[in-house]
């Protein structure tokens, strides 16, 4: 399975901000999305890091309990593995699992089209195993 049939199923909508930002906002944002990260974009839309609750919860053990006046480039990864549609989910699958990270960004063409998280690529699996479970339980019993 390919990175660009997940999107099909779970659109293209990702939650970013700009690393100006403070990780008060940041919290908001997470808080309010329900989500585990926010990808990191300048002022034209280019990948820059990626934040998550971990780098958060890091920080915080290490500083203590108020962030909300730190900013987004202040904790964020700038590193950031990123994916094309047409990679396969499970190569995607390790390199997150690898990496000890739950989220990969998609980029096309140097463009960022969507996210995968690493609940994405199970779900993924999962539906692709009982698809071949229903087709060989139809294969068996037209036998
Ligand atoms: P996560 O498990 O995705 O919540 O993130 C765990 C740690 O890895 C945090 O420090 C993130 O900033 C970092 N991280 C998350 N996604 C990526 C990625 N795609 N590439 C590099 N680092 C990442």
């Amino acid at each position: 399975m390919k990175v660009r049939q997940i999107l099909d199923s779970k659109g293209g909508d990702v939650a970013t901000i700009t690393p100006d930002r403070t990780i008060g906002d940041a919290i908001g944002e997470l808080g309010r999305r329900r989500i585990g990260s926010l990808v990191v974009v300048d002022e034209g839309g280019n990948l820059v890091g990626i934040l998550s609750e971990r780098d958060l919860v890091a920080q915080m053990a290490e500083h203590g309990l108020d962030l909300t006046q730190s900013h987004v480039r202040d904790l964020m990864t700038s590193n950031v593995v990123t994916c094309q549609p047409d990679d396969d989910v499970t190569a995607v699958t390790i390199k997150m699992t690898d990496g000890r990270f739950r989220h990969v960004p998609v980029v096309d063409r140097g463009r960022l089209i969507g996210l995968i998280s690493i609940g994405d690529a199970v779900k993924a699996r999962i539906n692709e195993l009982e698809h071949e479970r229903e087709a060989l339980r139809d294969y068996i019993s037209s036998g």
